[in-house]
């Protein structure tokens, strides 16, 4: 048996943030054929997942084309075990895309870049500023005539607020695109069309100045001299403390259609990403090399089975050795449960997880005794922090069909957001039942989870709510003036936390001008 710090060692738990149709699924797939590892794994295999009984959430599933969940990929590259969470991303986008950020040690941002940086990008860097993760970047479709390389990197440093150290330099685009200039190997690596599905036997020519250079590349070969001159000039040098910091970013230039520059990428994270890292609980750090299990779900993934309710609990692992058959303790519960048959993600071999270490996940089967944010440890009994709420940003009010319901739609939204996906908010003026959530499909997912789980028919409609803040302040009678004072925006979540409900931004800000002793909060510590 190996040592658990030679394990650590070698885990790299990472995801993609990526705009829609930035290639985002292509990149997995690269990444995954590069692993070796091509099978998609995720999709749990086992006695019951091959009938699924159908419900009408799973046909929407099915119809729309998506996957509601998200799944865990685990694949060997180089020396290292790599994990890639998937980050739902279309019309799947919600609330788990933004915790899954919370659950790794660094992450891909991949730019379209004939568009450049645009607005979910802008969303997710800012969640992965939370923890300061190290962020990589694939700048891609080089393929493509896409905007000129030096002013997307000057957008990244200026909308992002990263610094960009590019890695390698892409020489030409769309039909001419001939490569990348690797600029700490020192070497010209030649791109071929035509060779996406696999794993390419490239060209290498090593030295910008070896005469090679002008035989292959004709006219191209000066013109890349002097722009790698300038662009070594210009743009900052890779700094490994800068990049673990959040502060810096390698970039990295490639087509993910072509299979072109994806390994490049994955060299570098294998090389400077950070390994799993320590993570803060209510009393102290847990290391990865700690002995003593331990891990937090950071994730809730309904309707495995509709008939049974089961629901995987998605888990990272903090420390210790997770080995099948172990007992663990639920931390809130202060019960211990055995633990026979958790998942784990090993791409291309989907076996039940005899071992895993820290920066693993493994799927436990929850009967809805788990909740997001949960601790499991081999004894001791703390609670890791940082696995927050972020505020919604689209709302919608539930309304019953049946009037008589009332008590079912209220128990069933309440559980439900205890999963995370949406969140529930009640206005202290009315009755309404309002809920939040990041991604629009999640409302149409509340209805037919409603209707299939809880037996209630509800519909959803339109509510004059911009965005919601939590509040608190320091001192609880500043909260109860505030609370009479702005009684009409302000509502309770699902634990009964005191939310800011705003019909407009402006409105919004406001009333944080108005409340300066207020604290308005974005996100909130479950
Ligand atoms: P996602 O929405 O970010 O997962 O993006 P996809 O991987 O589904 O890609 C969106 C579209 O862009 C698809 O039609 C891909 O075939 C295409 N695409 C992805 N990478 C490249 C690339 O390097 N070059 C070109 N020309 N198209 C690409």
């Amino acid at each position: 048996m190996s040592s658990i710090a030679q394990e650590v060692g070698k885990r790299r738990t990472f995801a993609i943030i990526s705009h829609p149709d930035a290639g985002k699924t292509t990149i997995t797939e690269k990444v995954l054929l590069f692993g070796h590892a091509l099978q998609r794994a995720g999709t749990v295999k086992g006695k019951k997942s091959g009938q699924h009984a159908k419900s009408d959430w799973m046909e929407m599933e099915k119809e729309r084309g998506i996957s509601v969940t998200t799944s865990v990929m685990q694949f060997p590259y180089a020396d290292a075990l790599v994990n890639l969470l998937d980050t739902p991303g279309h019309e799947d986008f919600s609330e788990d895309t933004y915790r899954t950020l919370t659950a790794v040690d660094s992450c891909l941002m991949v730019i379209d870049a004939a568009k450049g940086v645009e607005e979910r990008t802008v969303k997710l860097m800012e969640v992965t500023r939370l923890r300061d993760t190290p962020i990589l970047t694939f700048m891609n479709k080089l393929d493509r005539d896409v905007r000129d390389p030096v002013e997307v990197m000057d957008e990244v440093e200026e909308v992002l607020k990263i610094a960009c150290a590019p890695i390698t330099w892409p020489i030409g685009m769309g039909k001419n695109f001939k490569g990348v200039y690797h600029l700490l190997r020192d070497e010209v690596i030649l791109y071929r069309s035509g060779q996406g599905d696999r794993i390419q036997e490239v060209r290498r020519i090593a030295g910008l100045d070896n005469p090679e250079l002008n035989a292959v590349l004709g006219a191209w070969a000066d013109d890349l001299r002097e722009e790698v001159e300038l662009v070594k000039g210009a743009s900052h040098e890779f700094d490994l403390d800068a990049f673990l910091e959040g502060r810096l970013t390698p970039v990295f230039f490639g087509t993910a259609l072509g299979n072109f520059g994806v390994d490049h990428m994955l060299d570098g994270l294998v090389e400077w990403a950070p390994t799993p890292k320590p993570r803060e609980t209510e009393s102290g750090i847990v290391s990865p090399f700690d002995e003593t299990f331990s891990g937090f779900v950071f994730k809730i993934q309904a309707n495995m089975d509709p008939n049974h309710r089961d629901r995987i609990a998605f888990m990272r692992i903090v420390s210790g050795r997770y080995e099948q058959g172990m007992k663990l303790r639920h931390v809130r519960l202060g019960k211990e449960v055995r633990v026979a048959d958790a998942l784990t993600f090993m791409a291309g071999d989907r076996e039940r997880a005899e071992e895993a270490f820290a920066g693993d996940i493994i799927g436990l089967h929850n009967h809805g005794t788990i909740q997001l944010g949960d601790t499991f440890t081999g004894g001791p009994s703390f609670r890791f922090t940082g696995i927050p709420n972020f505020a919604p940003e689209l709302f919608r009010r539930i309304r019953l069909k049946d009037p008589l319901k009332a008590k079912q739609l209220q128990k069933g939204l309440l559980q439900l957001s205890e999963e995370g996906a949406v969140q529930v908010f009640r206005p202290l003026r009315n009755n309404d039942l309002i809920v939040g959530a990041v991604g629009v499909l999640q409302f149409d997912v509340v209805v037919a989870r409603l209707r299939s789980e809880y037996k209630v028919d509800a519909l959803y409609e339109p509510i004059n709510v911009a965005t919601a803040r939590w509040v608190t302040a320091e001192d609880p009678r500043v909260l109860e003036a505030f609370q009479s004072k702005c009684y009409d925006n302000v509502a309770l979540d699902g634990s009964d936390n005191l939310a800011y409900i705003a019909p407009t931004m402006v409105n919004l800000q406001l009333a944080m001008e108005r409340h300066p002793e207020v604290q308005f909060h974005k996100t909130k510590e479950r």
